[in-house]
């Protein structure tokens, strides 16, 4: 419908190899991004050097090519783009938008349940060093201001589940940007490179949809448009936890026949999506799989 140009990204961590819930979102990216005759590129976010597993990257590369799922151009690995994200906290600080915070988790958390107002155990950050370090504290990371009253309310309209919104000062509060361990934090990095990388449409698990907010206010004050967003589902497994690396892994070695991999890894992910695709091969599953995909989307519409 629209004639402006698509570009989408599928943007793992690498904690761990492709799993089915890492599947399901690389799978509903590419074929949104396919369906619209788009750019498909793909990011290692690979910030959180704690979590990191060596060769998770390569591994994951290794099985989009072998399910067919070929990005365009270079894979980009945001650890290789940090004066980027220096960059972006530059204009921030410049704009008076960030400071310095000393507070622990438990400290959060506990101001939380003396207000009564931890939600879903999501800690709002009471704002404790907004107005400069207390005495002896020391700093553990940056924070964003996030604006007061109407401006802080964040609605959008998700491509998969219509318009949603979030107040920022009373649901999230002010929100690291740089961690205290000197990593920079996942809503700074995400929104530069989605800005830099000039993506259009993020399509990505469930388990985000409440950030976005978040990020369509960085978006804002970092002077970046607005990309659309489509959250699909998450995997959860018999227990109804999300998948995780450690859960629901799937062979993706180099042992497992064409076969194999479309019986047990790309037609179960989009039969979680939706989509209903008989396939006798892995072009043949693409070939089908993406007209169904716009299918799937229309019906939501
Ligand atoms: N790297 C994030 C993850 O693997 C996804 C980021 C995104 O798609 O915005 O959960």
């Amino acid at each position: 419908s629209s004639t402006a140009p698509y570009i989408g990204r599928f943007a793992p961590s690498p904690s761990g190899p492709l799993h089915m819930g890492s599947l399901v979102a690389a799978m509903a990216s590419y074929l949104d991004a396919k369906v619209h005759q788009g750019t498909w590129l793909l990011r290692i976010e690979d910030l959180d050097y704690d979590r990191n597993v060596d060769g998770a990257d390569a591994a994951i590369l290794a099985s989009l090519q072998r399910c067919g799922m070929a990005w365009d151009g270079e894979a980009t690995w945001q650890s290789r783009r940090l004066p980027l994200y220096q960059a972006a906290l530059q204009r921030l600080q410049g704009d008076g938008l960030v400071y310095a915070c000393g507070c622990s988790r438990k400290e959060i958390h506990d101001s939380q349940l003396q207000a009564g107002a931890a939600r879903n155990g999501a800690a709002v950050y009471p704002g404790t060093c907004r107005h400069g370090l207390a005495p002896g504290k020391e700093a553990r990371g940056l924070r964003l201001r996030v604006p007061e009253g109407a401006a802080a309310v964040y609605g959008f309209v998700d491509r998969w589940h219509g318009a949603l919104r979030q107040d920022l000062a009373s649901e999230v509060g002010d929100f690291i940007v740089l961690r205290g361990d000197g990593y920079w934090a996942y809503q700074l990095a995400v929104v530069v490179d989605d800005g830099e990388q000039g993506i259009t449409q993020v399509v990505r698990g469930m388990d985000l949809l409440d950030s976005t907010p978040r990020q369509l206010y960085l978006q804002d004050v970092l002077g970046l448009p607005h990309p659309g967003y489509l959250h699909v589902p998450v995997v959860n497994n018999a227990l109804g936890e999300k998948l995780s690396k450690q859960t629901g892994a799937l062979a993706f070695d180099t042992g497992t026949s064409a076969a194999g991999l479309l019986a047990s890894a790309l037609l179960p992910a989009a039969r979680f999506l939706g989509l209903d695709v008989q396939a006798g091969s892995i072009d043949d599953f693409w070939r089908r799989a993406i007209p169904a995909w716009g299918r799937r989307l229309s019906e939501r519409a």
